[in-house]
């Protein structure tokens, strides 16, 4: 017999909105997600104490130090220990990755509080975390529920309050990197992952910027939880990263704390852009990521050129496994070198 739909693992509930996080506990109990207050709550080093008040739950509340994997293991096995129903990851990027693999590793549903839009993991099923020797991406189980406070996010300081910018338009980069994949090796492309994740990145080309009004910031929100889901309806981070994301891996590897993850991503879909000789796509993103103040070239990450040249160099390695425009390209380092170098006259000019 053959199937005539499917099914999608996909939050219960999603709650963007201006002091969303004293709603917490009203939502938690209307969707039952943590009956008898059996909630655990993760609050990252940043903002974490300053939140705890506002969140209006009974709670035990741990606190992390970094996004490292050995944090994420040690959080798991105390999550185990406790008596649980849910547990809440409540920060940016880093904190709700750690909370995710957590979740997972003790069994519990877990709901992703964001306070800043800097990547598209809020509320997707993919996990990174850092290891001595740089970061990996882990499967995870996609959040039961996603809030994400417009207060809190126009709060967090610049450079990772709205840099998902930056990750969301990369998702164009990275299907046109898939439909080059399925042109070249026949790989799949799922259209309804490839649907989410465009539509997604289109609705964040069309805002104006940089200014943080609640429809900007709600529209981001949207496009991160919905690349999210994309991923998780492609089983794979397939529709969200693509050659953008190798040279983000690279530059990571190479030259760690560069830079935020929505910043190198949008910087590497640029460069992408340019790769691909798409006129229209390059000057789309470009003009978005310098409406909203994000970088564009190597320098404003503070990378040589010939650092950066290194890092594309060094990016398909990252991910031997993914096809994309620059194993496809398979540039020798004085053709890197050349291209990184016509990329920056291309914008400065
Ligand atoms: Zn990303």
């Amino acid at each position: 017999m053959p199937l005539l739909a499917r099914m999608l693992a996909a939050p219960l509930v999603i709650d963007i909105r201006r002091g969303a996080i004293a709603g917490l506990g009203s939502l938690l109990a209307q969707h039952n997600i943590a009956p008898d207050g059996r909630l655990a709550v993760v609050v990252g080093p940043g903002q974490g104490d300053a939140i705890v008040p506002s969140l209006h739950v009974e709670a035990e509340v741990f606190r992390i130090a970094d996004g490292s994997y050995g944090g994420a293991v040690e959080l798991g096995a105390k999550l185990r220990a406790g008596d649980y129903a849910a547990v809440a990851g409540v920060g940016g990027g880093k904190t709700i990755d750690v909370t995710k693999f957590a979740a997972l590793h003790a069994g519990l549903p877990m709901v992703s509080v964001a306070t800043s839009l800097s990547h598209d993991g809020i509320a997707s099923p993919v996990s990174t975390l850092e290891h001595p020797n740089g970061r990996g991406s882990y499967g995870v189980m996609s959040p039961v529920a996603v809030v994400v406070d417009l207060d809190r996010v126009r709060a967090a300081p610049g450079h990772l309050a709205t840099a998902g910018v930056g990750d969301a338009v990369s998702n164009l980069s990275a299907i046109a990197d898939w439909e080059l994949s399925a042109a070249d090796t026949g790989e799949r492309v799922d259209g309804l992952a490839a649907a989410m994740a465009r539509t997604a990145a289109q609705a964040v080309l069309l805002q104006p910027g940089p200014e943080r009004t609640d429809e900007f910031l709600t529209v981001l929100a949207e496009a991160l939880i919905m690349s999210g889901m994309a991923m998780a309806v492609a089983g794979s981070s397939r529709p969200a990263s693509g050659g953008d994301h190798e040279i983000m891996h690279a530059i990571n590897q190479l030259y760690p704390g560069t830079a935020s993850h929505g910043e190198l991503a949008g910087l590497g879909a640029l460069f992408c852009a340019h790769l691909r000789e798409d006129k229209e796509q390059f000057a789309a993103i470009s003009s978005c990521l310098m409406r909203h103040e994000l970088p564009r070239i190597p320098q404003d990450v503070g990378l040589t050129q010939e650092q950066f040249a290194r890092a594309v160099g060094h990016a398909p390695a990252t991910r031997p496994e993914r096809y994309t425009i620059l194993e496809r390209l398979a540039m020798t380092e004085p053709e890197v070198s050349k291209r990184v170098d016509e990329y920056v006259r291309a914008i400065a000019g």
